[in-house]
């Protein structure tokens, strides 16, 4: 296994971090999951932004340009080069001496890997989730590596026997532990909206282009936990789950595991064929 690590493609068994790492010590770091596709990396562009805006967020100051410059090497010495891979990244704020405000003149921390990994044409799960308040700091829009409110609620869902665990704060629905949540209603989609109490998907960010592209009328509106009863559908977005059906969301069963709602199976057609397009940069 390759990693690139600080500038360099080195094998896994050499890559090595400093115990002084703030990303080990703090948790002060931002990560980014991407994929590519047969046809090239999927919304490739949207990711490397969003890595770029949130190291801005918290004050690191990088350019990803270098480690989407060093993409390219890192695919070539795993093999993957043009072929379906998960690429995972993730930059710290840098090694040095344990105190919790930011240190001068340190080198950012930069690591990335590509793992064989293909997505199915479409996601053809029908989840259970469970509910779970949402003990997340107030900056979920940051994607922190700092993740335990996410890694508790899901270990909860995987207890549980669940698919995932959707997150509810002040009796709103926010998103799933590692999924943004959408609900149906009378043909109308709600999805919340896009503050700091949710990561901005950029599989969110798709569905809601698809909904606009198929005349499907989108709310950004938070949904309460007191409304899942009264929603036609439910489902979940994401980089590796692409679309997935929500079957039964805590108590209340929205169709039979074996059935999948008409506005979420044409949105994951949808999906499916935007796959097979030339990749939108
Ligand atoms: N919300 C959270 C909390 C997540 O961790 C993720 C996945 N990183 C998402 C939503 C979905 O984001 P994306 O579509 O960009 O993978």
């Amino acid at each position: 296994e390759k990693i690139f690590l600080n500038g360099k493609v080195i094998s896994g068994v050499d890559a090595a971090i400093s115990v002084f790492d703030r990303g080990f010590l703090f948790g002060d770091g931002i990560y980014e999951v991407m994929v590519q596709l047969e046809n090239g990396l999927f919304y490739g562009d949207a990711h490397w932004q969003r890595l770029q805006q949130n190291l801005e967020k918290i004050g690191i100051d990088y350019n990803v340009a270098e480690m989407e410059a060093y993409l390219n090497p890192l695919l070539m010495a795993s093999n993957l080069l043009n072929k379906p891979c998960l690429i995972y990244i993730q930059v710290t704020r840098g090694v040095a001496p344990r105190k919790h405000s930011f240190p001068k003149d340190v080198r950012p921390t930069t690591m990335m890997y590509a793992l064989p990994y293909s997505l199915p044409h479409i996601n053809t799960k029908n989840v259970y989730a469970i509910l779970r308040s949402d003990n997340r700091w107030l900056r979920c829009d940051i994607k922190s590596i700092s993740l335990l409110g996410n890694v508790m609620a899901n270990e909860r869902a995987m207890e549980e026997n669940a698919e995932e665990a959707v997150l509810v704060r002040d009796g709103f629905i926010t998103e799933g532990s590692h999924t943004n949540i959408f609900f149906v209603k009378s043909g109308k989609v709600y999805t919340h909206p896009a503050n700091q109490l949710i990561l901005d998907g950029i599989t969110r960010k798709i569905v809601l282009k698809l909904c606009e592209d198929l005349d499907i009328p989108v709310m950004e509106k938070a949904i309460g936990v007191d409304q899942i009863d009264g929603m036609d559908e439910a489902f979940l977005t994401g980089t590796t789950t692409q679309i997935a059906s929500i079957a039964q969301l805590g108590d209340h069963t929205y169709h039979a595991p074996d059935t999948i709602g008409p506005v979420t199976k044409k949105l994951q057609e949808a999906f499916a064929e935007l796959k097979k397009l030339e990749p939108e940069k």
